[in-house]
């Protein structure tokens, strides 16, 4: 079997399966397994692929087919162009997140301690830590194996963070900090039963925000004035429909100006 056949063969499948970019996925696979650029395998009429190299090819093929993210087969996902590792243990950085970090490196220019709440691959802080050198940043997670991650990725990166296990700010009692910044879980329990096969395989406790979906952002306006520095700032993600509602929690727990930011897709975020 050639690369090019066996991308061919496996953009069949993933097609009939419904996976988003059939062709895009199968060169990644093969790429992944093969250290050999995509485009080039696309092309390769001529190299007969080995039976070891298949065989790992078909069983992360299955998972593929079983929805299993990309991300979490390639243990690969680019954020603020590092590369962070991941697995099924965290929720999957997105794009739009990293316009909630490109504001906080902006707002770090003239603070020093920051926290990031739910850390989960612990994309947010430690791209913080990278591009402000000399901040103090803090990460904090309830669940130990996303935290697991946060630190084998921070030790990766190179990145100086500290690390806190626990239920929102309890991971960080008595401490106070210049910025707090949050993309905490919040699509709504019910929601949460019909999203895209693969978010499905996500961690729930990193997307389900609760009934309707504003349990952490109720929680972090009633609890953030007592762990921030004055002049401090919450940055927040937000739903796409929540920016409002997000912004009213925050005003009527004492919060004296709020600010919606739009995302690249023009979805309002805090
Ligand atoms: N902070 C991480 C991210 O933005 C994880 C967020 C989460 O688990 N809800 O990707």
């Amino acid at each position: 079997m050639t690369p090019q056949a066996l991308i061919r063969e496996t953009t069949a499948l993933f097609q009939a399966a419904g996976i988003p970019d059939p062709a895009w996925d199968s060169a990644l696979l093969l790429a992944h397994l093969t250290g050999k650029p995509a485009l080039n395998l696309r092309l390769d009429m001529d190299t007969q692929l080995d039976e070891a190299l298949l065989t790992r090819f078909y069983a992360l093929r299955d998972q593929r087919l079983q929805r299993v993210p990309l991300q979490y087969l390639l243990h690969q996902q680019s954020f603020m162009g590092h590369d962070f590792y991941v697995d099924s243990r965290v929720l999957i950085p997105r794009p739009e997140t990293e316009l909630l970090t490109e504001l906080a490196i902006a707002e770090m220019q003239h603070r020093r301690t920051a926290l990031d709440l739910c850390c989960g691959s612990g994309c947010i802080g430690i791209s913080l830590a990278l591009a402000v050198p000399g901040a103090d940043i803090h990460s904090a997670d309830l669940s130990p194996d996303a935290l697991a991650v946060t630190r084998r990725n921070a030790e990766t990166l190179g990145a100086q963070i500290t690390l806190h296990q626990g239920d929102l700010f309890a991971a960080v009692e008595g401490l106070r900090f210049d910025l707090i910044i949050s993309n905490p879980p919040y699509i709504p329990t019910e929601d949460c039963r019909s999203l895209q096969a693969e978010v499905m395989q996500e961690p729930g406790m990193a997307l389900d925000g609760g009934a309707d979906g504003y349990d952490f952002y109720r929680r972090i306006a009633q609890e953030a004035p007592a762990h921030l520095n004055a002049n401090g700032v919450v940055l927040l993600e937000v739903g796409f429909d929540q920016a409002e509602g997000v912004a009213a929690l925050l005003r009527q727990a004492g919060f004296q100006e709020t600010c919606i930011h739009q995302d690249l897709q023009g979805i309002p975020h805090m």
